[in-house]
């Protein structure tokens, strides 16, 4: 496996690669969600591209960009024994200039949900993504769907710059007891962790209702918001796959989205249903 840190250097080191490029972006920490991408990445392509960067134009003021758990040397092993090839580090200089041209995220479905609790986020992903797909030009790039508004605004942005990549999405890894496995869990405490349970609890209680014939969509939120509880909820929203909100529940068609703090900590998690 190479390591490389600069931007260029690996363009040129690509350019040279022949094959389908498979590419699996992250900030690092690297956990089983994680290495499920990887595995997918490699099982599908020639070579396997990792890069690990905390992106800090997608955090906002007073967000943790400076907490955020950075674990260099565990991540190159788990990448190594995962038969990656390339592993991109490179530093916020390399990534960024003083004046750039700048890219934002769509003024509705960018700012709705996650997007509405930290206004902005989403153009930062979106700018880094772009030019981390344009430093790989991968042939397929791999996306949790456990950050699922994420995944729907690049497949936007994929289609709407007539991006030459394939977006696959991958489905929630989560812990023995439910919870969707993130490198954020680790600021979780004993009895948040256990808190946190009530969200893949309500989940479940939400697809228990559609299966029972429940399809109003406010009855759903309703029975979920009171099992969140001691969580502080950002949002309960149910959406169409085109993330448009929706009254009733279309099976097949349908995700049920929740944002909830434990302690300080910001949890994300969604059902597909
Ligand atoms: P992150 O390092 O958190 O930015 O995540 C990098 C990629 O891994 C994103 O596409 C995430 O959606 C995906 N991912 C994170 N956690 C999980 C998980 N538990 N299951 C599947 N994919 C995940």
């Amino acid at each position: 496996m190479r390591v490389v840190h600069s931007p260029l250097a690996l363009q040129k080191l690509l350019k040279e690669e022949q094959g389908s490029i498979g590419f699996v972006p992250t900030m690092g920490a690297l956990h089983l969600g994680h290495r499920t991408l990887i595995d997918a990445a490699k099982k599908a392509n020639d070579i396997v591209v990792v890069s690990i960067f905390v992106n800090p134009t997608q955090f906002l003021e007073g967000e943790d960009l400076d907490a955020y758990p950075r674990k260099e040397e565990a991540d190159k092993k788990v990448c190594e024994l995962s038969g990656v090839d390339y592993l991109f580090y490179p530093d916020a200089a390399s990534m960024y200039g003083n004046d750039e041209v700048s890219l934002n995220a769509p003024n509705v479905r960018g700012y709705i949900m996650e997007g509405s609790s930290r206004p902005g986020h989403f153009s930062g992903v979106l700018t880094v993504v772009n030019k981390l797909l344009n430093i790989v030009t991968p042939t397929r790039a791999y996306f949790g769907k456990k950050d699922a508004q994420q995944l729907m605004l690049i497949e936007t942005m994929v289609a709407n710059l007539f991006m030459n990549v394939e977006i696959v999405p991958m489905d929630t890894v989560r812990e023995k007891e439910g919870l969707a496995m993130s490198s954020r869990n680790a600021y979780l405490s004993e009895q948040e962790r256990t808190e946190s349970l009530n969200i893949i609890k309500s989940l479940h209680i939400a697809t228990q209702l559609v299966m029972k014939g429940e399809l109003s969509a406010s009855q759903i939120k309703d029975e979920m918001i009171g099992i969140l509880e001691p969580l502080e909820v950002e949002y309960v929203t149910i959406v169409n796959r085109s993330f448009e909100p929706i009254e009733v529940v279309e099976i097949g068609n349908t995700i049920i989205l929740v944002e909830a703090i434990s302690g300080t900590t910001r949890l994300l998690d969604n059902i597909w249903i």
